[in-house]
């Protein structure tokens, strides 16, 4: 049974002063973030670009996604795309 998940635009993220970008495009801002909603692990999440290149990476833990899905969905549910969910 795949879990639901959501898809969310989120700032530049940063790793050990490092922007995080696409591998491919170096697209750095405007990323969005796949959520597993209450997934809290260290598991890596998947990211994609505008020009639809995924993929998973390890600086950015499920945890986080996680935990910004719960400020967004208490704060601000319409910025949250569920048009993705599967
Ligand atoms: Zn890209």
């Amino acid at each position: 049974m795949a879990s639901m998940t959501a898809e969310l635009q989120v700032p530049p993220l940063l790793s050990g002063g490092q922007v995080i970008a696409c591998p491919v495009c170096g697209q750095g801002d405007n990323l969005t973030l796949v959520i597993v909603p209450g997934d809290f692990s260290e598991d890596p999440s998947d990211l994609f670009c505008d020009d639809m290149h995924r993929w998973s990476e390890p600086r950015v833990p499920r945890r986080i996604g996680a935990g910004v899905y719960e400020i967004r969905e208490r704060e601000a549910p319409e910025t949250i795309d569920w048009s993705g969910a599967s």
